[in-house]
Order: C-alpha cells, then sequence, then structure tokens
C-alpha cells in the first residue's frame, strides 16, 4: 500500500503548508506519474501540452500564500468591517433561525455540500428526496400543482416566469405587465431580460395605471404578493380579467406569507414564483438562497430548471432522479426553455428541511407570531400618531413619513437597527422570525417624538389580530404528508438528515471524476467563515457603510481573478456559470450598439459546446450558428472562416471553450481569436476549464475578450448537490462600461442587474477568497499543472484498456481525458451508461457520462486527489474492462452480466434465489475491503422513461413503499 505523505516544504515558501494540503500529489508519487506518463519533469509535461504561443507573460500577481490559521484572521479582520445591524428591511430579505441541527448537519456538513447534481439517480437518492420535499412544500403552500427544484433568486425567477407564460399562452402580444409595488431588484432584473428578446415590459405604478394596463393587449402580468410596500391585495378578479385575455398571471408570493394566506393558486395564479430565503437561509448579503417556481400543469413541460420526479428502479422499488429536462440544454440548444445548469440546491435542502423540522404547525405558528407582532407594532405606531397605510400587512408596514423620513432613518440607525426608505417619502418595516418584544419597542421609540411616551408591549398584547384581510385568510392545509408530520424531535430530525446523506456518494467518500465540472477539495477552512454572523446576516440592501468589508472581498477577490485570466475588469453578480454567459454576452451586444452596429446579432458556437452557450445566446437575443469541429476534435478553422465570412456584417461573437470541451490545448486559438476580431466580433472564451490554466496561460492575454469563470469549479465552492454557484464575468477592457449594473443596489452600470442582489451569491465568496489567499501564485500554478499531469497519467494507464478520444499530436490531453467507450457495443452490448453504474458497485460516482461525445466517459481527476485514490479509480475501471471482456468471449450473456444489472443493491445481492449467470460476489464488486468501506446504493438501476411518461414529482404517498 501505498502511503501519501504530504509535500515537503522544500519546495515551497513559508506558510504554504495549506498547498500541499490541497494538493494530492506528493513529490514521489509525481515522479511516478511522470514515469507512467513518459516525460521526465512535469515542466516537461506542460511544456509538451500548453502551446508556447499563449504561455502567460509574466506569473500572477497575488499575495504569498497563507497559513490556514493567517488566512482565517485575515479575512476576520475583514469581516468585522461588516456592521450587522437589526434589519427591518425586508423587500424579500429576512431573519430567519437556521435550527442548529440543520446548520450543523446539512450547511456544514460535507456529506450534503461536496455533493454533484444528480445527474446518476442511484447515489442521489438522499438528495432528491430532500429536493422532492421541497417540491411538494412549494405545491402545497402555493396550492399549485408542479414546483421545481429550485431557482437562482427571485427576480431571475420572476424572469424565467415571463418566458414561461410567453412560451405557453395563446396571447401573442409582446408586453408584460408588471405592478409597480413588486421588489425594486425584481422589476430592474425582468427589465434586463426582457429588452433582448423584445418583449415590453408595462408598469402599473398605481392602482389606476394597473386597471387601465390590465384592460389593454399583454402576455402575462406579473403582481407581488404581499406587495414590497407589505399591502395585501385581493386579485381574484384581476386574475378573471386576465384570463380573458388568453394571458397568464404570475404571482410574487412569499411562502411564510402563505401559511396565513389563501394560495394564488386557490384563485387561478398560472405561475407563483418567490425566495426561500426565509426558511432557514442567513441573509448572506443576498445569496445563495433558492428560489422557486409552480406552475400550472399544463405548463410543465415548459418548465426551467431542475424538476425531480419519482420514478421505479429495476426491482419495482419507488425512486427517484430528475425528470424531463435533465441537461435539456444539451439536447434543444438554443431552444432549451432557460439556460439554468448550477441551481441552489444546497440552500432548497436547507428550505425543505427547515419545513420538515417545523411542520405545518411550526410554519404557521411561526407566521402568526410575525403576523401578530406586526399588528402590534401598528397598534403602537398609531399610537405615536404614525398610522401605517391601510391595505392589510403580513409582516410589511409601510408609513408616509414625508419630510421626517430621513431623520426617522437616522434615529433608526443610532439604534443600530435598519428600516427601508421607499420611494423618498414613505419608510417601510418588515417583521421576521427574530423580531423579539425588544425589537418591536426598539422601534416605536425610533418613532417616539419628544417627550412621547414608548407605547407597552402588554397593552396590545391579548387579543391582538393579524392585519389579513378577513377574505384573504387561508383555510385549506397544507404539508400533510407524513414527512412534514414526523421528525420532530431533535433526534429524529438528526437521524432523518443522516438517513439520507448515507444514501449519497460525496466527495467525502470518493472521488468525483466528473470531466468539465471539476470537482476538487472544497477545504473545510474555506468553508468556515460563510456561517460567521458578519457574513451571514447582513441584508444585501443594507447602507454601503455597513458592507465594507463584503466590498473588500469583492474589490480583492476581483483584483486576483483579473490576475488569474488576464482580463481588465470582473463582476461577481451572476450566481451561475450560466448567468456569467448570458451577462457576458450582453456586455458583448451593448457594445455593438453603443458603435451604432446593434445589427450584429450572430453568435458562433462549435458544435462542442457545452449546452448552456446555445441558450444563453438565445437569451441575449442572439442567433446561434453552429460551427464545425474536425476529425481530432478542434474547432475547424476552415468552417469558422467561412462562417466569419459569410456574417461579417453581422457577427457579434464566437463562444469557445479553452481548453476545449474535447480535454485538449487547441493549438491555433490565437489565430482562432485574430480572425474573429478581423471580422469585427468579439472572442468569449467559456472558463469552466480554467482549471487547466490559471497560473500557465490567461484568456485575457491570448485573445479573449469576455470569459466567466465557474468559482464552484476552479475555485472551490463546493457543488452542493447542484447549487450554489458563483459565476463572475469577465472583461477586456473595452467592455468594462458593460459589466451588469444593479440600480437598485446602487451599482451604476449601462446594462442592468443580472441577478437579484448586487453581489449575486455574496455569501460563499469567503470560499474562494480564502483558496486563493492560502494557495498564492505559485499554489495556484501548482495546482492546475498537478490537475494535468493526473489527467495524464488517468489517460496513460487506462490506454489499452480504455482508449483517449481526443488528444495532441503527442498523445497528451489537458486537464480531463474523454474515454471512448461506443466500439464496446458491438463486441459486448455494454454502453458507456452500463459502465458507469458499474462503477456505484465500485464505489465510485461516474464520469461525465455522454458530454460532450455521447458514448464516452470524460474523466476529470482534479489536482486534490491522492494517487492511492486514482490508483483505486484506475483498477475498478479495468476491473470493469475484464468483466466485460468476459462478456466478449461468451462467458456472460450480453443480458445477464454484472454490468447490465448494475448498480447491485445489498437486498438484491441476498435474496434466496440467485438467477443470474455470475457469482453474487462478483456482483458485488468488493475490491479491497481493507482499503475501502464498501457503498451500498439504495436503489437498483433507475427506470428513465418510466418517470418521464407518468411525471410525479411530489412527496411519494406511504402505500407506495407497501
Ligand atoms: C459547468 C459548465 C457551464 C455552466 O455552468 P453552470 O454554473 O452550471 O451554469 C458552462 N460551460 C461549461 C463548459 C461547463 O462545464
Amino acid at each position: 500500500m501505498l502511503m501519501q505523505s504530504a509535500r515537503p516544504l522544500g519546495e515551497l515558501e513559508n506558510h504554504a503548508e495549506f498547498i500541499a494540503r490541497h494538493i494530492g500529489i506528493d513529490e514521489a508519487g509525481e515522479q511516478h506519474m511522470l514515469s507512467v506518463i513518459g516525460e521526465a519533469s512535469r515542466r516537461a509535461l506542460i511544456d509538451s501540452i500548453v502551446p508556447r504561443s499563449i504561455a502567460r507573460a509574466a506569473p500572477m500577481q497575488l499575495p504569498p500564500p497563507a497559513g490556514e490559521a493567517e488566512a482565517l484572521r485575515e479575512l476576520k479582520a475583514m469581516a468585522a468591517k461588516n456592521k450587522v445591524f437589526k434589519s427591518f428591511l425586508g423587500q424579500g430579505y429576512h431573519g430567519t433561525h437556521t435550527p442548529g441541527v440543520i446548520l450543523r448537519n446539512v450547511l456544514e456538513n460535507p456529506a450534503w455540500y461536496t455533493a454533484y447534481t444528480p445527474y446518476q439517480a442511484e447515489i442521489s437518492q438522499g438528495r432528491m428526496e430532500a429536493l422532492v420535499n421541497f417540491q411538494t412544500m412549494v405545491c402545497d403552500l402555493t396550492a399549485m400543482p408542479i414546483a421545481n427544484a429550485s431557482m437562482l433568486d427571485e427576480a431571475t425567477a420572476a424572469a424565467e416566469a415571463m418566458t414561461l407564460a410567453r412560451r405557453s399562452v395563446k396571447s401573442r402580444s409582446n408586453v408584460f405587465v408588471v405592478a409597480g409595488d413588486c421588489h425594486p431588484q425584481t422589476i430592474e432584473v425582468i427589465h434586463t431580460r426582457a429588452e433582448p428578446l423584445g418583449i415590453k415590459v408595462l408598469m402599473a405604478n398605481s392602482a389606476d395605471e394597473w386597471a387601465r394596463a390590465l384592460e389593454g393587449d399583454y402576455f402575462a402580468v406579473l403582481a407581488q404578493y404581499p406587495a414590497t410596500s407589505g399591502r395585501i391585495d385581493d386579485l381574484r378578479a384581476d386574475v378573471v380579467a386576465v384570463h380573458a385575455r388568453q394571458a397568464a398571471f404570475v404571482v410574487a408570493a412569499d411562502l411564510l406569507a402563505l401559511t396565513l394566506l389563501v394560495p394564488p393558486g386557490e384563485f387561478g395564479a398560472d405561475i407563483v414564483v418567490g425566495t426561500t430565503q426565509r426558511f432557514g437561509m442567513p441573509m448572506g448579503a443576498g445569496g445563495p438562497h433558492a428560489a422557486y417556481m409552480a406552475c400550472r400543469d399544463e405548463f410543465k413541460r415548459n418548465l426551467p430548471g431542475r424538476l425531480v420526479g419519482v420514478s421505479v428502479d429495476t426491482h419495482g422499488n419507488p425512486a427517484y432522479r430528475l425528470a424531463l429536462q435533465t441537461r435539456e440544454q444539451h439536447i434543444r440548444r438554443e431552444k432549451a426553455t432557460s439556460n439554468i445548469c448550477t441551481a441552489q440546491v444546497l440552500p432548497a435542502v436547507i428550505a425543505s428541511m427547515y419545513a420538515v423540522y417545523h411542520g405545518p404547525q411550526g410554519l404557521k405558528r411561526i407566521a402568526q407570531r410575525v403576523a401578530s407582532f406586526t399588528a402590534i407594532l401598528a397598534k403602537g405606531l398609531e399610537q405615536l400618531g404614525h398610522e401605517p397605510r391601510p391595505g392589510g400587512a403580513f409582516d410589511t408596514l409601510s408609513l408616509h413619513t414625508k419630510d421626517i423620513t430621513e431623520s426617522i432613518v437616522g434615529r433608526a440607525r443610532a439604534l443600530h437597527a435598519n428600516v427601508r426608505v421607499y420611494f423618498k417619502e414613505y419608510i417601510c418595516i418588515s417583521l421576521d422570525e427574530t423580531t423579539t418584544r425588544d425589537d418591536v419597542a426598539l422601534l416605536w421609540k425610533v418613532f417616539a417624538g419628544d417627550g412621547q411616551a414608548v407605547p407597552d408591549f402588554g397593552a396590545f398584547d391579548k387579543g391582538i389580530e393579524p392585519m389579513i384581510p378577513p377574505q384573504l385568510r387561508r383555510t385549506s392545509a397544507f404539508l400533510t404528508h407524513p414527512v412534514f408530520n414526523t421528525h420532530h424531535s431533535e433526534t429524529g430530525m438528526l437521524r432523518y438528515i443522516r438517513a439520507l446523506s448515507d444514501k449519497d456518494l460525496a466527495l467525502d467518500r470518493s472521488m468525483i471524476p466528473l470531466g468539465s465540472c471539476t470537482m476538487k477539495l472544497n477545504a473545510t477552512s474555506e468553508m468556515i467563515p460563510i456561517t460567521w454572523p458578519e457574513f451571514a446576516h447582513v441584508h444585501p440592501f443594507a447602507p454601503s457603510d455597513q458592507l465594507e468589508g463584503y466590498a473588500e472581498l469583492d474589490q480583492q477577490l476581483r483584483a486576483w481573478l483579473c490576475e488569474a485570466t488576464g482580463y481588465a475588469g470582473i463582476s461577481l453578480q451572476p450566481n451561475a456559470g450560466s448567468q456569467g454567459e448570458y451577462a457576458g454576452l450582453l456586455a458583448i451586444r451593448a457594445f455593438h450598439e453603443s458603435k451604432g452596429e446593434g445589427h450584429r446579432n450572430i453568435c458562433l458556437i462549435p458544435s462542442s459546446a457545452h449546452g448552456t452557450n446555445p441558450a444563453s445566446a438565445q437569451m441575449a437575443g442572439m442567433q446561434v450558428v453552429v460551427t464545425a469541429c474536425d476529425d481530432s476534435g478542434n474547432v475547424d478553422l476552415a468552417d469558422l472562416q467561412a462562417k466569419c465570412e459569410q456574417h461579417a456584417d453581422k457577427l457579434a461573437c464566437v463562444m469557445i471553450t479553452y481548453p476545449s470541451t474535447h480535454g485538449v490545448f487547441e493549438m491555433q486559438v490565437k489565430e482562432l481569436c485574430a480572425l474573429v476580431h478581423q471580422h469585427g466580433g468579439r472572442v468569449y472564451v467559456d472558463g469552466a476549464n480554467m482549471n487547466a490554466l490559471v497560473g500557465v496561460a490567461a484568456p485575457g492575454e491570448f485573445g479573449g475578450d469576455v470569459s466567466h469563470l465557474n468559482l464552484h469549479k476552479t475555485f472551490c465552492i463546493p457543488h452542493g448537490g447542484g447549487g450554489p454557484g458563483v459565476g463572475p464575468v469577465c472583461v477586456v477592457e473595452d467592455l468594462v462600461p458593460f459589466l451588469p449594473g444593479h440600480h437598485a443596489g446602487g451599482v451604476p452600470g449601462k446594462v442592468g442587474a443580472v441577478s437579484a442582489a448586487p453581489l449575486g451569491n455574496a455569501a460563499v465568496l469567503p470560499i474562494s477568497w480564502m483558496y486563493c489567499r492560502m494557495m498564492g501564485a505559485e499554489g495556484l500554478k501548482l495546482a492546475t499543472e498537478t490537475a494535468i499531469l493526473s489527467a495524464n497519467y488517468i489517460s496513460a494507464r487506462l490506454r489499452d484498456h480504455y482508449p483517449t478520444l481526443y488528444a495532441s499530436a503527442n498523445g497528451h490531453v489537458a486537464h480531463e481525458c474523454i474515454l471512448d467507450l461506443r466500439p464496446l457495443k458491438d463486441t459486448s452490448g455494454v454502453t458507456a451508461e452500463d459502465v458507469a453504474k458499474r462503477l456505484i458497485d465500485y464505489g465510485f460516482h461516474a464520469p461525465t457520462l455522454s458530454f460532450p461525445v455521447p458514448g464516452t466517459l470524460m474523466v476529470e481527476p482534479t489536482e486534490s486527489e491522492t494517487l492511492e485514490e486514482i490508483d483505486r479509480f484506475i483498477e475498478a475501471m479495468i476491473a470493469i474492462r475484464q468483466e466485460i471482456r468476459r462478456i466478449e468471449q461468451g462467458e456472460w450473456p450480453q443480458d445477464d452480466n454484472p454490468l447490465k444489472h448494475a448498480p447491485h443493491t445489498a437486498a438484491a445481492l441476498l435474496k434466496g434465489e440467485w438467477p443470474h449467470a455470475y457469482p453474487r460476489e462478483t456482483g458485488a464488486a468488493v475490491l479491497d475491503e481493507r482499503r475501502h468501506a464498501k457503498y451500498w446504493p439504495p436503489v437498483g438501476r433507475v427506470d428513465n422513461v418510466y418517470g418521464d411518461r407518468n411525471l410525479f414529482c411530489s412527496c411519494v404517498p406511504m402505500s407506495a413503499y407497501e
């Protein structure tokens, strides 16, 4: 057995211990791997792979690497510059108590946060059960028939609802009516999204304008319920009017309020969206939080984002899997319903657990308390001569404070509290789960004039009625499924969380060799700061002098990422790679418009591109033209040139991925960029593969104009089972003015907001900051080189078993390699999917299946895996190849062998009779028990087709298990 020792410090600077913790390969391991590959040194290997023409001009300029303790100390000092005031700001962001059992066992637990998106259903049953709970919770609270498993934030969810409605209704109008008292950030994102699609947003800023707008021509309308100012409108008659015009009614609704309010599904809403933040996820300066979307049944096949459905496994037992749109962008490309790929799974799991923990009674109690406190607050304010505006309220009051608005705000600040100014002369106050009697008294004190006595809470306490209009009070039941009514003791909750995570394979158990996804170490020291109160408990629209810690974090991280990419400007606002693509394409579009060339709308995309690329281009109003790849997998330059010439007048940009999605450094990338520039286009370099570039080559130097990064790939933010992500958009100098702004959040910009919050998923940025700070320039470069080394080692060792499909002339690959399994189909009937499922028996998550080439597996080991783990994976792959050989030789039938029946559950292996052509112990696939604990999949192979034919996306009734 090969023992791994940390890389000796000799090669590294002082305080660089972390580098050797992050990188799994030590010097002896490196020597061994190089000898297998046949290169003399790491330097020689890298020089033979990375084209000389693109090598970085100079090393990155980053602070020297800090040790874990030192980096945490430094970040703590930065965090202390945030001021944690009591927030009454509302506007979609509320204080919440994350139950301790959920905080520690989900949010801070690598079994949950290091999991990947559940494409491999059999090893993802735990998180998919949590997501089905989420979907059920949303369906029940909104009273809608179907809901997806999270959107990126409320504002983008509202924008997605706009396009979902447009695809789904009969009306051919291009007008979208928006009620003026929606959250300002939602209105802003809708404007950004509507413009490139030719949708006209008609704002209705008063009751009169709303009534008039509803009599006009439109395809859908949006109203907030309760409104951003707190008012609760009876929307029932409006829904009837909208439906009479063959249009859709979209409601943005607060889930906690819906425990007490008539839910939108009961008054005919077509689509309901909102955030689940206040269900246990800290405000975190704006994210990450799971937004939700629910819709009527007829719209379900157009629903964007992920949808978890219930199917059956080979043994006929219920089993979950992603339904319908799984990887739909890869199939439908520019016709995809949306570009959402990475979503907000971890926050969705937390919201669902919050509902499981509290149950319907608990949620109602929390809501009633909030509503009662709001009513008490109103009484006291009335007594002080400040009568809240009429129209009912759940948790938010608005007051017409006219010329004393600023002085009220000032008095609140002096008491470390924030209240919201609304249209200059109004103040809104929002209460939440964390509000105490003292908080209410504090607010009264703020409003009490000289000599006025502060009201007495006890005077209003008895028999207080919430301010919810009687005809809008909810009478229907919700969350009646046993899962929401069982785990209410902490012991029960702890075991439920543990039971679900035990069903899943995450990075805390084995490597996840997913090409393009870069599943590397998410170090604990990187994770620790995200739940520090100074980062977790601040509101995204708090005054800027309370967010100075975040401002510094933003500024430093952007500077470091500029160094890493060679770009001039970066925005951290996009909250997934797909959103970074979208923001980048908007920048290109706005640039062409600024030059009077707004007609440039052609986006060239090679056939090998990730599916989000064409989907994003479509959303940015561009027309996609596909360009070919040659036999070696490279962009076909002749075809690209022909298309550039053909579309020269209208060329907006080309979108490439570098190194390519085929896992090779194309030698002619500089020429490619020059060619596009010659024809007036800009070059978008998809940065998902930056793990092969950091410290070695910079897209901003070799010809890229725009890139997005995936901080949840290259820069250590964990995948969270499918999110959260951060997708910074990076641009060259002349595109800097076109980075996304955020007017509601005080960030100027020619292009509007692309996310609800100015800093997007701000609360996970400390992870990438810690990574860069602890690695420094040399550590980051070593990580890149080791990632390339490990991929080449796997490719070399598996060459005789599974040939690598694409390599450069010298046989080398970049940081990932595509194993070609297609020939096996003819010789043995085995598909790449069979091998993927068989790997589960051996305790591994499969590599990326059938992307970018159908019938292949794309392997990316990353720099963080140890040689021992990489060898264990290789041995499993070789053992599987030997099994295939036995099928090829006729020893096992093509339809009865350990691959076709993989994965094997313990129950199937322990059954009385064993009807198969291979022995049970072969089915179990235990390579070496002493070295690795056996992982037992909870279900057999899941039937995808059955699930899509019988679409069912809520909690399974208990009778199904009988
Ligand atoms: C992951 C990935 C994306 C999309 O990023 P998300 O964060 O999932 O939206 C785009 N392009 C490539 C090549 C990727 O690997």
